[in-house]
């Protein structure tokens, strides 16, 4: 396919988010972090941005929303930054098939969880990055390396989010726990969770977002913040598992590295071309944005952008 200009990328995100607007399926928003429940299900944004700092976008794309699971990325990152492979002690590699919050594998498994993404393994890599600091630390490493990623200071953590989050977190706290249990989490659990919650709990727009993720694109002209090793790997595992228990599905549909949040956004890498952040609130049973992931499928269909080809 001949390169697109950003006329031609333009006036494609414009036509999906006017077919987005158009849906009637849109998914049930979440309900079980409260100050989520209250998003209009109406909302869809979508933007691309581009190695050379281009950004192009269609619908709600200056309206924030809560980033959630999509932080476990840039969590990702900063503790392979930390503690490289030895990371992989305490989290394993592979898809879970099961659900982002289930308990059942990590039983099976004494107390190692399947992989960064689910929340037990993203637990863990907080845990981790905790060693030798206090919360407040790790979190203003967050805001700064997303800050810095997307050369946006704006970005910040919705506290009525994470206090949301926090109060009703008993699967959360179970997942620690369980891992305490099995002697895989150094700090007590509340404090991790406390952790977590808040990371969950940045809050950007889609602009923001595909502009926070060209880090991960590796093309001359992104930020370079992590080796080009570590941006294989970190795509490499958003493809296996940016999706939960639907990951092979969106491997199947979008055929690219993705990482979903339950606020409804998914951050898209496709390599050595764009980062891309799509929100649409409204999500599947196994808790992915229906219309995000559609419009990501519809791009990809305009574009030819999936890894293969
Ligand atoms: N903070 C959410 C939780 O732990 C993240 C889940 C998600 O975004 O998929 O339940």
């Amino acid at each position: 396919m001949a390169a697109l200009s950003p006329d031609d990328l333009q006036a494609i995100l414009t036509e999906i988010a006017a077919s987005m607007a158009e849906a009637e399926d849109r998914g049930t928003v979440a309900t079980y972090i409260p100050e989520l429940a209250d998003v209009d299900p109406a909302r869809f944004a979508i933007a691309v941005a581009l190695p050379d700092g281009t950004t192009l976008s269609a619908g709600d794309a200056d309206v924030p929303f809560s980033i959630q699971s999509i932080s476990k990325v840039f969590m990702l990152a900063i503790a392979l930054g930390r503690l490289g492979d030895q990371l992989w002690a305490r989290v394993g590699r592979e898809p879970s098939g099961h659900a982002f919050n289930s308990i059942l594998q990590l039983e099976h498994e004494n107390g190692i969880p399947r992989n960064p993404f689910v929340n037990a393994g993203a637990i863990a890599v907080t845990d981790a990055v905790l060693a030798g600091h206090q919360p407040r630390d790790v979190l203003a490493e967050l805001l700064h390396f997303v800050r810095l990623a997307a050369g946006d200071d704006a970005i910040h953590i919705d506290k009525a989010v994470a206090a949301s989050e926090q109060a009703t977190a008993h699967r959360n706290m179970a997942l620690a726990e369980f891992m305490a249990a099995h002697g895989n989490l150094r700090h007590p659990a509340a404090l991790v969770i406390g952790t977590y919650v808040h990371q969950c709990a940045l809050e950007m727009t889609v602009t923001q977002l595909a502009r926070a993720g060209r880090f991960l694109v590796g093309a001359p002209g992104c930020p370079k913040l992590v080796s080009t090793a570590r941006i294989r790997r970190i795509n490499a595992l958003m493809l296996t598992c940016g999706h939960y228990d639907s990951s092979g599905d969106f491997a199947y549909r979008v055929g690219l590295p993705g990482k979903s949040g339950v606020g409804g956004g998914i951050l898209v890498i496709a390599p050595g071309r764009a980062s891309i952040a799509v929100w649409s609130p409204g999500l599947t049973a196994q808790g992915n944005s229906r219309l995000g992931t559609e419009a990501m499928e519809w791009l990809v269909r305009r574009t030819g952008w999936s890894v293969f080809g």
